[in-house]
Formats: C-alpha cells, sequence, structure tokens
C-alpha cells in the first residue's frame, strides 16, 4: 500500500499556482444541476454534463486533454473557459504510524490541513470544513485558531480528490480502493458551513463518481441543532457528537456552543436524527482530560443521559498541545471509565491516538504557518519545540 502512495508527490504541486485561473469557472464542487446549468448558459450540449462528471469524479481527471470521447476541438473550447481545480500541497508531515498529514493552500492563500488514517489496505480521511473555527472549544487547537471564513465545495471535495490522486486511488469506486471512509472531524465546525458541506457530500456519495456510501461518512459537530436534523434528512451519514461533559455547567466551558444548545435540547435533536437505528449507531465523543471529566460520576452521569440512544462512545485521550490547558486522563482512569460504558452495554472503544508526532491528532489541528508566525511573533526560534 505504501509503495503505492507517490511520496515524490508530497510537496509536489507546491510551486504551482491557479493564477491563471482566476478568469475561468471551476467546475470541481458544482452539483449536477449547476454542472448541466454552466454547460448551457456556455451554449454548450447538456449531455456533456455525465461525461464531465464521470472524467472528473471517477477517473480522477483534471485535465480536458485526457478526456478522450470528447473531441479535440471541444477539448480546447472547454479549457478555454473552465478548470478543474486541486489544492495546492504547501508541507506535508507522516507519522511513525503511516498517518499522513497534508498542510494545504487555497487560492486566497489561507491554509488548512487534512489527515490520510491509513490501516492496512484501507484508510480514513479526516477533511476540514472552515479556515479555523468560531466555537473555542477549550481543549481544541484549531479553536485557538480565529475562524476566517467557511470552506468551498470545491475546497471540500478538493481535499478528498487531491489525497485520492496521492494515493493513486483512481478510478474509484473500485473494489481495492484505498479510501473507504471520511470523516468531517478536521479543521472547522460542519454545520455552520451546511450548504457547502452538503453540496460536497453529495458529489462524494454520488455513485457515478466517488461513490462512497452515506455509511461510510461521518459528520462530527459540537451540536449546533437547528442543522442537525436537516443534515439527517438531506444526507443520512453517520453523526457523531463531540459531547465531553455530562452535564452543562462544564459543557459550557469545554464546547462552549453548549451556551446557546444546551444538553437537553442536543439530546432531543440526536433522538430525532434520521438514521439512528441499532444498526446506524451515534458516535458520542468524549475526550479525556485529567481531573475534569473523567472521574466514575462522570461515567455513570453519560450513561444515564444517553440511554435509550443506540449509541457507541468514543473515548479520547487527551493529544496535548503546545500550552494547552488541559493534561490527559492516566491509562488507568481511562480504562475505568471505559468500563463502566462498557457495563451499561454501550461499545466504548479508546481512541489510539494517531499522528500524535506530527501533531495531526485528533484536536490538533492547527495550521504550521500559523504556528510559525506565532512563534516568530514571540521572537523564539525554535519551531521543533512545538513539533
Ligand atoms: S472541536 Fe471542532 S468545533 Fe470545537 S473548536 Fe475544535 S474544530 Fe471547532
Amino acid at each position: 500500500m505504501e509503495d503505492k502512495i507517490k511520496y515524490s508527490n508530497l510537496v509536489s504541486n507546491k510551486d504551482k499556482t491557479n493564477k491563471d485561473k482566476n478568469l475561468k469557472v471551476d467546475l470541481l464542487g458544482l452539483s449536477k444541476s449547476e454542472l448541466v446549468n454552466i454547460l448551457i448558459k456556455h451554449r454548450l450540449p447538456k449531455f456533456r454534463a455525465n461525461q464531465l462528471w464521470n472524467w472528473i469524479y471517477r477517473s480522477g481527471v483534471s485535465n480536458f486533454n485526457q478526456m478522450s470521447n470528447i473531441s479535440k476541438d471541444l477539448q480546447r473550447n472547454l479549457s478555454e473557459i473552465f478548470f478543474i481545480s486541486r489544492p495546492l500541497i504547501a508541507s506535508s508531515q507522516i507519522s511513525d504510524d503511516g498517518t499522513i498529514k497534508w498542510l494545504l493552500k487555497l487560492n486566497d492563500g489561507n491554509e488548512i490541513e487534512t489527515v490520510w488514517i491509513p490501516d492496512n489496505k484501507r484508510g480514513t480521511l479526516c477533511i476540514s470544513s472552515q479556515v479555523g473555527c468560531t466555537l473555542t472549544c477549550k481543549f481544541c487547537h484549531t479553536g485557538t485558531q480565529r475562524l476566517v471564513r467557511n470552506l468551498t465545495s470545491a475546497e471540500i471535495v478538493g481535499q478528498v480528490m487531491l489525497v485520492m490522486d496521492e494515493l493513486n486511488d483512481w478510478p474509484s469506486a473500485s473494489e481495492n480502493r484505498y479510501l473507504t471512509s471520511i470523516v468531517l472531524m478536521g479543521m472547522g465546525e460542519p454545520l455552520y458551513n451546511y450548504e457547502n458541506v452538503k453540496t460536497a457530500l453529495e458529489i462524494i456519495m454520488d455513485h457515478a463518481g466517488i461513490s462512497l456510501s452515506r455509511r461510510r461518512i461521518t459528520l462530527s459537530t459540537s451540536g449546533i441543532i437547528p442543522e442537525i436534523e436537516k443534515c439527517g434528512k438531506d444526507l443520512g451519514v453517520n453523526l457523531a457528537i463531540s459531547l465531553h461533559a455530562t452535564d452543562d455547567k462544564l459543557r459550557d466551558q469545554l464546547v462552549p456552543i453548549n451556551k446557546k444548545y444546551n444538553i437537553k435540547q442536543l439530546l432531543e435533536a440526536v433522538r430525532s436524527y434520521a438514521t439512528i437505528s441499532n444498526a446506524r449507531r451515534v458516535t458520542w465523543e468524549y475526550v479525556m482530560l485529567k481531573g475534569v471529566n473523567d472521574n466514575i460520576k462522570d461515567a455513570k452521569n453519560l450513561v444515564n443521559l444517553i440511554k435509550g440512544i443506540p449509541s457507541k462512545i468514543n473515548l479520547i485521550p487527551f493529544n496535548e498541545w503546545p500550552c494547552a490547558p488541559y493534561k490527559c486522563s492516566n491509562s488507568l482512569e481511562i480504562n475505568n471509565f471505559a468500563k463502566i460504558i462498557m457495563k451499561a452495554g454501550y461499545a466504548s472503544p479508546i481512541r489510539t491516538p494517531r499522528g500524535r508526532d506530527v501533531m495531526a491528532a485528533c484536536g490538533q489541528l492547527k495550521s504550521l504557518s500559523k504556528i510559525i508566525k506565532k512563534v516568530d511573533r514571540k521572537n523564539t526560534n525554535s519551531i521543533e519545540k512545538l513539533n
């Protein structure tokens, strides 16, 4: 598997620029109907939409010259009006455990991170939905980076396309595909960018293209109540909730959005989520913070809270980052916590931290360039200290 990854490409498109593309229209990230409409607008036959869709999302082609069932004249015509984007790789880091973190540069110079977590011959891609985040969850490194903007649907799908390029994972939907799951757990709150996330996920799930099942996609939210129900009805992907506390007083501190949408409202929204069943359980994410939320009473409260909801609890050993205000619970506390949950009949996997050595683990994402700038401001000369 590792052989197949084009490691030489990890920084290979660093120097490319999208400058000349600014006047053209990006076809990536357009819904099927938008693609048809843009062809009609440019007086091109709308039946070409299916061909283009197939080339873009089934074959991973980003150059019109490679579209062999389209005449040379039309290829030239298309490339004069349109382009098919990819984010640019600014840098990449490979963890000892095989996890790869890419820092991607967007057209406007902003940066996001995308993390590939391999598991034998398969793997999960953790993608971002915003540049930065508004929600300032106290245990999350991304939350210390202010929100700059929402990602476009092209930038969200683009992360998947780029990683499939890097993994040599085209054509999509093959039996041996590497990228088999996607989690929206990177930078940002996906439900604060709902429309673009929705368009991107519809593209990713489309059977004529990347064709990843809704069962293989997990959207993680800190609890944006009005959008949770919509997401269940529109997309039906798996739902994960960043819970981290069992009472409002503590959750108000750890996940400040709780002051707007409290635990009671959150539970009601989860209960009504369209796909929840014994076969499709909700995942509760619970970061283990030493002396904060990790005692036996918290575990019992958690079990009581989720009673009656088909659930799985992901216990996440806290991944520390520079100047983090918390420490990770010790193994004994985590195991005792897990035992209470399992005794109540819930699956309670303790998540093995992945990519910790390259700051790619859960809650650690933050653009490296931002860290560098911060270090510069503080006038220290040792970025290594942070890594
Ligand atoms: S945990 Fe998620 S929602 Fe909270 S600050 Fe971090 S990225 Fe934002």
